[in-house]
């Protein structure tokens, strides 16, 4: 039987677009150095759309400018602390200072960002059934007493120091995160990062990698904080990027840890930088910050076999890379 009604007017619900399979994706801290970059990232997927939520307290709409006004972005003014509700399929949650002068600079509300805005996120997670990823960090091993570091290792923090607010804040994070998860039935992902270095840094927020930069270009010392024995593994920022989206888009809960193996003192990354940026530049020792973890490298052993996940870039070939971004921000060009 054949009908002789007219095709119904579809309804502006009912329209194409609406029904596409797209993915509404949730950036807190995606103003800042990682997370614009994972922004980038899943911008590349047309099926994306992302909404960054962050309170520019270390990051920047100029890390966003490409995105504004496109009509798969929305950015919005917000500070986690508060709650948010909008809707959802997937939350990175990023929001956090990383930079120790940052996060260091009013601890207090480091903490409430860490534990209030993490739970604020699981709520989200929880009322739309959405699935969020924490980025947590290697500070949870604190002062690490087992080399290189692998995920079943507790850490040894000091919990009523100067870094607490920040290394407990996410243990804190990392607890809730759990609990909604057992509890809750949360689709819960957490990645450990390790020092993550690339364009788009705070050109003077603390950080030793962007320190170091930042003075090689402009002439000046390469400030190594005593006693310069101490080590870092540095990851390059498309590399934690593809970590991340990896983690969250696999099955594994974590904890990962995503980082680079490759592991260099403060000495070394000075004499690198030097040689690779400006070898007139003096390099000089200066006093270090209470609590400074004198190693660190992590284990990836995680990453690999459940993410199929390694990174690609070496320090060697990053630096050039975060150099050619901070002589165009500082108009220093290179002489040749
Ligand atoms: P970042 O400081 O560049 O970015 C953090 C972003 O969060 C900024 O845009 C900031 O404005 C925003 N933010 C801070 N507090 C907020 C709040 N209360 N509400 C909303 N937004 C807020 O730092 P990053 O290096 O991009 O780090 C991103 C995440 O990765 C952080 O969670 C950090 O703890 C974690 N991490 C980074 C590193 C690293 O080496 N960069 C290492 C370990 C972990
Ligand atoms: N929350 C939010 N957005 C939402 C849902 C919840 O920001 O869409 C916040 C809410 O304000 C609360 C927190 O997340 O402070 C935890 O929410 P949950 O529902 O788990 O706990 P409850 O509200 O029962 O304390
Ligand atoms: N550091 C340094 N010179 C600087 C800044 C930092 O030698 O100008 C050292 C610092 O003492 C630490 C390491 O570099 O041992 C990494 O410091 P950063 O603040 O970059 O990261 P985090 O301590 O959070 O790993």
């Amino acid at each position: 039987q054949t009908s002789t009604k007219p095709p119904p007017t579809p309804s502006p619900l009912r329209s194409a677009k609406f029904f596409q399979a797209n993915m509404r994706i949730l950036v807190t801290g995606g103003a800042g150095f990682i997370g614009s970059h994972l922004v980038d990232k899943l911008m590349e997927n047309e099926k994306n759309e992302v909404i960054v939520a962050d309170n520019y307290f270390t990051g920047s709409k100029v890390n966003l400018k490409k995105w504004i006004g496109h009509p798969r972005f929305e950015l919005i003014r917000h500070d986690v602390t508060e709650p948010l509700l909008i809707e959802v399929d997937q939350i990175y949650h990023l929001a956090c200072p990383a930079s120790p002068i940052f996060y260091k600079y009013n601890p207090v509300k480091t903490i409430k960002t860490n534990v209030i805005g993490t739970l604020n996120m699981l709520g989200l997670a929880k009322r739309v059934g959405a699935r969020i990823l924490l980025t947590s960090t290697s500070e949870v091993y604190g002062d690490p007493l087992i080399h290189p570091q692998d995920e079943s290792y507790w850490g040894n923090v000091n919990p009523i120091g100067v870094r607490s607010c920040y290394d407990e804040g996410k243990r804190v994070a990392e607890t809730l995160m759990f609990d909604y998860h057992r509890q809750h039935g949360i689709e819960i992902r957490i990645a450990r990062i390790f020092n993550t270095y690339g364009p788009r840094m705070n050109i003077d927020d603390g950080r030793v990698v962007s320190n170091f930069i930042a003075q090689a270009i402009r002439g000046e010392p390469l400030t190594v904080q005593a006693p310069g024995t101490q080590t870092r593994s540095f990851c390059y920022v498309s590399d934690m990027v593809d970590g991340l989206i990896r983690l969250m888009e696999g099955d594994n809960t974590g904890p990962i840890n995503i980082g680079n193996p490759g592991e260099f003192t403060m000495l070394e990354l000075a004499e690198t930088v030097k040689e690779l940026i400006n070898p007139g530049v003096e390099i000089i020792m200066v006093e270090n910050t209470p609590d400074d973890p004198r190693q660190r490298k992590p284990d990836i052993t995680k990453a690999k076999e459940l993410l199929g996940w390694e990174p690609k870039i070496k320090l060697k070939d990053g630096l050039p890379l975060m150099e050619d971004d901070f002589r165009t921000r500082l108009e220093v060009p290179r002489k040749n």
